[in-house]
């Protein structure tokens, strides 16, 4: 389903020798500088600040946010998307998704707002993006704050805007498996330079120099070591994207217009970065559920994903919770989606090989 993008293997070890001379392998070094300098470039954002993970990013990015009460958030996610708003106490309140693009209805926003709401956390998933616009209005009207989880949309932009230019922080993740990386690690972007010494006294332990602690922190520091490896793919990132997008377009060649199976169109205003191929399956229409679909795949050696599946609304843990009648089209969605392999290395061959797979079982 998915593999990791590597740099070349002479590039990266070029790139770490200077730590062997200079021994500065955490705490915002040379390397963590110089990757937060070119990312504010490459993502076109005034600020970015680097953390372990994308997901300890979020969690810190909702605490120096300082939001209370309820947020309004999508269930079709990550696990971590709703474990961070829950983790910082907060009580999740799931806006139904759009039947298109899977992100946030913002239409379906302002009926779940109330005296307690104090943020939307929006999700552009697949790297579809959200109605950033009206994600705005509505913020704007009520005072709320935006923190959009972005870990998809590396690279992306709206209109000529670059997507870490909505709402107050965007987070993204530099996971492995996501479209660039640096094996672990993610970053937050935003406008407000005022937040800056927030972030990094929260990933800092909440420390301020040596021997003054102001603020509850944690560890989310990221390495030199992962921050040369973020340099050295931030060099080839463009080539990962172009090779995504010609096994994207060969998936859309072959698989659209076959009745039974949707997917996700680009629209023209968005710069998009191929991140995921998520497929829709109506068994009625396509002959096969997505489940008999993701197993006669297995069947092949082709691990396609139920992803994303459960919503996180139906996790073990809120069982009793949230209401599943409350957002019908995630419910469906989640039921009825996969995503395909899709990685910069996949042949095209082998995107063949998948959707002969899958159509002939039908
Ligand atoms: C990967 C991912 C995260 C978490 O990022 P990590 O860097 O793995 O901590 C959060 N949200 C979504 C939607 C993700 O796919």
């Amino acid at each position: 389903m998915n593999r990791p993008s590597m740099p070349a293997y002479e590039a990266y070890i070029e790139e770490i020798k200077s730590l062997w001379e200079n021994r500065w392998l955490t705490h915002t070094g040379p390397k963590h500088q110089e990757l937060e300098k070119k990312l504010c470039g490459y993502l076109g954002v005034e600020n970015v600040s680097l953390f372990a993970n994308g997901h300890l990013a979020m969690e810190l990015a909702i605490d120096a946010l300082q939001l209370k009460g309820e947020v309004i958030t999508t269930p079709f996610t990550f696990a971590s998307t709703t474990q961070a708003i829950v983790r910082n106490g907060l009580v999740p309140v799931f806006c139904d998704i759009d039947e298109k693009t899977y992100t946030m209805d913002a239409k379906k926003i302002e009926s779940l707002i109330t005296e307690k709401t104090s943020a939307i956390m929006p999700v552009h998933v697949f790297g579809n993006v959200c109605d950033v616009e009206a994600i705005a209005r509505i913020a704007e009207k009520y005072n709320l704050k935006v923190i959009y989880d972005a870990a998809h949309s590396f690279g992306e932009s709206v209109n000529g805007n670059a997507i870490g230019r909505y709402g107050d922080v965007s987070m993204f993740s530099f996971h492995a498996t996501k479209v660039f990386h640096t094996v672990e690690g993610g970053c937050l972007t935003y406008a407000d330079s005022s937040y800056t010494q927030k972030f990094n006294e929260l990933r800092q332990f909440g420390m301020v120099g040596q021997e003054s602690v102001q603020a509850i922190g944690t560890n989310a520091k990221m390495t030199e070591m992962h921050a040369a490896m973020g340099l050295c793919n931030l060099r080839v990132v463009d080539e990962f994207i172009m090779k995504r997008k010609l096994a994207t377009e060969r998936y859309h060649e072959l698989l659209s217009g076959v009745p039974g199976i949707s997917l996700c169109k680009i629209p023209g205003n968005i710069k998009p970065n191929y991140a995921y191929m998520p497929a829709l399956f109506n068994k009625e229409e396509f002959g096969m559920s997505r489940d008999d679909v993701c197993d006669l795949l297995a069947e092949e050696g082709i691990y396609a994903r139920k992803y994303f599946f459960p919503l996180t609304s139906h996790f073990e843990i809120y069982q009793g919770m949230f209401d599943i009648q409350e957002t019908p089209v995630a419910e469906k969605v989640a039921n009825n989606i996969l995503t395909l392999p899709l990685y910069s290395d996949l042949s095209l061959e082998d995107v063949e090989r998948v959707c002969k797979v899958l159509l002939k079982g039908r």
